[in-house]
């Protein structure tokens, strides 16, 4: 399964994903990434080819470098291709988001956190792979 499919179906919080989009540095081009989380639903990932960081969706309000945890999949794998789903309601607001990431050791899938988006304007966020 593509992850884009995976973030579909897993459907975070229950509620439709309406758009995933995928992850690319904004500074080389590159969608292979080092993620790292923390228990307060921040998510940032790194890219492995020129290091420049990144946060998803709204990440930077909460980021906490001393929570921050290396994702890894169940195979051992810390590299990825990652994609944030998106579930915005009929206004175009975003009422949920989601991180999936795909192992590009062995191709598994995950959702690797989600969380509830409660505020708007919160439309931005698309642009916040
Ligand atoms: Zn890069
Ligand atoms: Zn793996």
């Amino acid at each position: 399964m593509t992850l884009d499919g995976y973030v579909r179906e897993f459907e975070a919080g229950g509620y439709e994903v309406t758009h995933v989009v995928e992850s690319v540095c904004g500074g080389c081009g590159g969608r292979a990434f080092g993620v790292q989380l923390t228990d307060e639903c921040a998510v940032r990932r790194t890219c492995l080819g020129c290091g420049a960081a990144a946060f998803m969706a709204d990440s930077a309000e909460y980021w906490e470098d001393d929570d921050a945890e290396e994702c890894a999949c169940p195979c051992g794998g810390e590299e990825f291709a990652a994609a944030l789903g998106v579930s915005c309601r009929p206004d175009g607001e975003v009422r949920w988001v989601s991180v999936g990431l795909r192992c590009l050791a062995c191709g598994q899938c995950g959702v690797y956190e989600d969380w509830k988006i409660d505020y708007s304007p919160s439309s931005h966020l698309l642009t916040l792979a």
